[in-house]
């Protein structure tokens, strides 16, 4: 939020944010409420398949599992961030990739048609210039980023076509390995990026689109980074030093994409080691057509699922945990270099931080480690915008 609440609605968020009325707590809140908030991967646009789900309506993560919409941005004070176009990874052939394109472009226009709707709640960003000036109008910000460049299939001037219509920042790959590279998870394919994920690489550095390596395999992530003439970022991963997982990334890895200026936005998941989850796997099977049931059977599926869910975390990671995965990475790598990309509505969440209301929680815990409001700021949108101007300069060739 930026300068848009009153003292009494900031003594409100600090309470719904559980802080003690202690003056460090109320000071907390107020610089959450100055600094603008951004984060890099919010997967909520899958939610606006839901049949009766509004974004402009307050829902709650123990009701339906959905983690963000706007009354609940305006609780947490989140301005806004990238809103992702995720296709799921299917066979590698031109069927696949007809279907994928639908797919995108219909998630693409979701998030046209949500923004549009609500002209005085949301607004599309195109430009790094852009966020500052949306939020201090009293709107979300909306970036549109892409989780998976299979629906881009064989052609590198859809890419383009994506651009055109709002696309700022694009990963190329998700779980299994594509047309354009290889993935953290599945085969190796192509040792990295195959010839057309090169073509992928410049095509993004002309365009102006930040690349995101998160979900690519080390070999793909390597030769991005060494390929982009421009930084590139992680919109979700962590530290492989804290867990280690495929999602996660090594020391050296995090010091090479910092030392060509890009930032590790730090995700919630992967951060300690999954925990069986029997009861939200035998339900699974039912909630396959929850969306094709009459409204009341179907809300009180969701609800049983929601609680199936917190019953039921994914790991024992607490937002103690998500802190120290940040704080390893600020020392690792100085604030330049570090934000926040919680994976919201894509299996984001620890226990604590489970829905983006509560997210003032984090200001306090930056600024209860000593760093200063400037460098929160950094933290929570100051470097992925510093990674997008030096993107858009780049494409301008300056
Ligand atoms: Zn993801």
């Amino acid at each position: 939020m930026r300068h848009l609440i009153s003292g009494a609605a900031v003594l409100a968020l600090a309470a719904s944010a559980g802080f003690a009325q202690t003056p460090a707590a109320s000071d907390a809140a107020k610089v959450h409420e100055r600094i603008l908030t951004l984060d890099t991967h919010l997967d909520s646009p899958a939610n606006l398949d839901q049949p009766d789900w509004n974004i402009t309506e307050r829902h709650d993560v123990l009701h339906d599992t959905t983690q963000v919409d706007l009354p609940r941005m305006i609780e947490g004070g989140l301005d806004g961030g990238f809103w992702v176009i995720y296709t799921g990874q299917g066979p590698n052939d031109a069927t696949g990739y007809a279907r994928a394109l639908a797919h995108a472009l219909k998630r693409l226009h979701q998030i046209h048609d949500f923004a549009a709707a609500n002209p005085q709640s949301f607004a599309l960003a195109t430009t790094a210039a852009d966020a500052a000036r949306i939020a201090a109008s009293g709107k979300r910000v909306v970036y549109i980023s892409m989780e998976n460049g299979y629906p881009l299939g064989t052609d590198i001037a859809n890419l383009e076509a994506f651009y055109q219509l709002g696309l700022r920042m694009a990963g190329p790959v998700h779980n299994g390995s594509n047309q354009l590279a290889d993935s953290t998870n599945g085969e190796a394919v192509h040792g990295g990026l195959s010839d057309l994920g090169k073509a992928w690489v410049k095509e993004a550095n002309r365009l102006g689109i930040i690349i995101d390596a998160s979900h690519a395999a080390d070999s793909s992530f390597d030769q991005m980074l060494a390929l982009s003439k421009a930084p590139i970022i992680l919109s979700h991963s962590g530290p492989k030093a804290l867990h280690d997982h495929p999602r996660n990334l090594d020391d050296a890895r995090l010091k090479a994409l910092a030392a060509k200026g890009g930032v590790i936005q730090v995700n919630s998941l992967f951060l300690s080691p999954d925990l069986p989850r029997p009861g939200v796997e035998a339900m699974r099977a039912r909630m396959a057509d929850v969306d094709t049931l009459p409204a009341e059977q179907r809300a009180a599926l969701m609800a049983e699922w929601a609680r199936v869910n917190v019953a039921e975390p994914r790991s024992a990671s607490d937002f103690d945990r998500y802190m120290e995965a940040v704080f390893y990475c600020i020392d690792l790598l100085g604030v330049d270099h570090v934000g926040i990309g919680a994976d919201w509505d894509g299996g984001g969440g620890v226990i604590g931080l489970n829905q983006i209301s509560e997210i003032p929680k984090i200001t306090q815990a930056l600024l209860a480690r000593g760093l200063t409001e400037q460098q929160v700021e950094k933290i929570w949108s100051g470097n992925v915008l510093r990674v997008m101007a030096e993107v858009e300069r780049v494409a301008a060739g300056k």
